[in-house]
């Protein structure tokens, strides 16, 4: 029978689909509120507020050199572009349980698998001297297959991103190592800082891990999220002139801009905050509902 109690409260697994989940209205309520909460963190620097859809041009994805870093976490859209005769030999394949694969075709757009890339097409020219911030969120796609729901394969992003000189960058991004810690704190996440341990591909994988450690470009701050088990929640980035000089994002005559982000795992935090203070919103810290926005039960 329909468990509605589970359907308006719960986290929902998809069944057909691994890493999939819906969402009731409970789950929903404290993601809402925790988004609010980060708009608070970077109010007073007024950022441009910008919001995309789930996919992104394919020559954006190649441009940021995903293919050459994460091509196990890419999925690229296909579609049917066929006649009729094609399209009885699809269904019918699809109907007898066969591979369709052969009656699609690669279209221009790929699943975003970070927010800030839909951002750099749009900043390309000349920036401000001060330089820019943007406020990004977009659901994001990596295929990384797990039956554990802190680690899904669709989820939403919101992300901070700013763009600088060197500097200026730097220091905001280090300055943000402390204040994700304080955000955490304050949400009763107790967090921990570390290096980031991204899952490269291949056999530059080793190399390319110890270059980001070693240019101390990537720091997470992980939580507990399930019994035993700790995530990062929050990445703190910065990108050299990776994406200023990819996208001719200049600052002053020629030289390209750098860039940095703050990336907030929505889904994850959220499990976080159920983690730690319980199923039950009436039980939670009056100081953390205060944070959420979410008025005392
Ligand atoms: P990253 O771009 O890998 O630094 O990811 C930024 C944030 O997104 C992470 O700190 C997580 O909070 C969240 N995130 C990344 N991968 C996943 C995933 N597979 N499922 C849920 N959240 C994720
Ligand atoms: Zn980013």
């Amino acid at each position: 029978m329909l468990d509605q109690t589970h359907l308006r409260n719960g986290l929902l697994r998809d069944p057909e689909a691994v890493g999939v989940y819906g969402r009731g209205a409970t789950f929903d309520r404290v993601l809402t509120g925790l988004n609010a909460a980060i708009t608070g963190l970077e109010a007073a620097a007024q950022p441009v507020m910008l919001r995309f859809p789930p996919v992104l041009g394919r020559r954006t994805i190649e441009r940021c050199g995903y293919l050459h870093t994460f091509p196990h976490l890419l999925a690229t859209a296909y579609s049917f572009e066929g006649n009729s005769r094609a399209h009885a030999e699809f269904v019918e394949a699809a109907e007898s349980g066969n591979d369709w694969s052969p009656f699609q075709r690669m279209t221009d757009v790929v699943l975003t698998p970070a927010a800030c890339y839909a951002v750099y097409p749009h900043l390309s020219g000349a920036l401000p001297e001060a330089g820019v911030m943007v406020d990004v969120e977009s659901w994001c796609f990596r295929q990384e297959l797990s039956s554990t729901p802190e680690r899904m394969r669709a989820f939403r992003m919101r992300e901070f991103v700013r763009l600088g000189k060197p500097d200026e960058v730097r220091s905001w991004r280090d300055a943000w190592l402390e204040r994700a810690q304080e955000f955490l704190n304050s949400l009763g996440l107790a967090p921990s800082l570390a290096p980031a341990n991204d899952p490269f591909f291949g056999d530059s994988a080793a190399f390319l891990k110890a270059s980001q450690q070693e240019q101390e470009l990537k720091f997470e701050l992980s939580v507990g999220v399930l019994d035993g088990v700790r995530a990062a929640t929050i990445s703190c980035n910065y990108h050299l002139d990776h994406f200023g000089s990819m996208f001719d994002i200049r600052l002053g005559a020629d030289s390209a801009a750098h860039s940095g982000c703050v990336a907030f795992g929505l889904e994850r935090l959220t499990l976080a905050l159920f983690f730690a203070h319980g199923q039950n919103l009436s039980t939670w810290p009056a100081a953390v509902l205060d944070l959420l926005q979410l008025a005392h039960a």
